[in-house]
């Protein structure tokens, strides 16, 4: 039995998920908790583990098998629709501790603990089409690297360590949830136009024709796969900071648990490159403000669709 700042380690050698073991992963996660812990820290925790012989789930509500020092915020989740004790790993300690229960990827929320601050960044989910390769997110990427530059903002970007790639906007606090969702709408239509032949913001799979999804609903109590967090993909690939000048010449299965740390080579990049904190430009707000949320519209096309199939039938 080993045992890490008094959390027992159990099962190292057994596998995890295609031919990495446990200790891969706990080693990774250790190795890396430095870094990793402080993009966790004070925001609601969802986890992916993967039990042995099981499907992998998202554990949002902490087991009753928790130990006490393991710290939690009680939260209404609307996916589920009901109240959920997330945990806060704010610590080495707590990392460990999700790691040996086989806690693969880490999703924190948009927000802190402080609600009244509202969202910490805003991001845009860059989502290539299935069978896409990189290169195509690349250049989605760089049109929305162009359309904050245009509206006076600056982010930084990673791999999300599956297919596509994750831009974050640092904020000065106090920005309404609201006032964040709809300024994110508005950067990812003002990308889309750019080049409306390589990105596009159709909410609706079938509408994309093939292009670069822009996905501009991740915000305040929604969560992204945490920089640094693997996940769970062959490989184990893990979400991984690149510099802008740098993301032509990468391709996500770069950075696994395997060679993540040596790329770092103690360094925090993620940290490094997080521009300052800024505030949104009322006229992207008020932009946002005039272009409708992409799931309500989704519904009710869903709905005007299935009426035309119906008077076609
Ligand atoms: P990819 O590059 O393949 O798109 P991704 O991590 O960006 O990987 P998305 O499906 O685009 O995956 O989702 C974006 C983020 O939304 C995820 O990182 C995750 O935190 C969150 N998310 C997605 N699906 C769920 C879900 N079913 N439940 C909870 N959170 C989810
Ligand atoms: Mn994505």
């Amino acid at each position: 039995m080993c045992e890490r700042d008094g959390v027992k380690l159990t099962n190292l050698d057994q596998p995890l998920f295609e031919g990495a073991t446990k200790r891969d992963l706990v080693d990774y996660l250790d190795a890396v908790a430095d870094r990793l812990v402080p993009v966790l820290a004070n925001r609601p925790l969802s986890v992916i583990r993967i039990l042995r012989g099981q499907d992998p789930f998202m554990q949002k509500n902490l087991p009753k098998y928790t130990p006490d020092w393991v710290k939690r915020y009680g939260m209404w989740a609307e996916t589920s629709k009901r109240q959920v004790s997330y945990a806060l790993c704010d610590d080495r300690r707590t990392l460990l501790w999700f790691a040996n229960q086989r806690a693969v990827e880490y999703h924190p929320t948009l927000m802190t603990t402080d609600v009244d601050a509202g969202p910490t960044h805003l991001v845009l989910d860059l989502d290539p089409p299935a069978g896409d390769d990189f290169a195509h997110v690349v250049k989605a990427a760089v049109l929305v690297r162009q359309a904050l530059a245009e509206s006076g903002l600056v982010g930084t970007v990673k791999t999300s360590g599956s297919k596509g790639v994750h831009i974050f906007v640092p904020l000065v606090p106090g920005q309404g949830g609201e006032d964040v969702f709809a300024a994110t709408r508005a950067l990812a239509a003002r990308a889309e136009r750019l080049d409306p032949s390589v990105a596009t913001t159709a909410y609706i799979v079938e509408d994309r024709e093939g292009k670069v999804y822009l996905d501009s609903t991740r915000a305040g109590s929604n969560t992204v796969a945490a920089a640094y967090s693997p996940r769970l993909r062959p490989g184990l690939p893990v979400s991984f900071p690149v510099a802008w000048d740098d993301l032509e010449n990468v391709v996500p299965a770069d950075f696994t648990v395997h060679t993540a740390l040596d790329l770092l080579g103690g360094k925090d990049p993620w940290a490094e490159s997080m521009p300052e904190p800024q505030t949104l430009p009322a006229d992207l707000v008020e932009q946002g403000h005039t272009i409708p949320i992409a799931r309500v519209v989704a519904m009710h096309e869903g709905k005007r669709r299935a009426r035309a199939r119906e008077r076609k039938d």
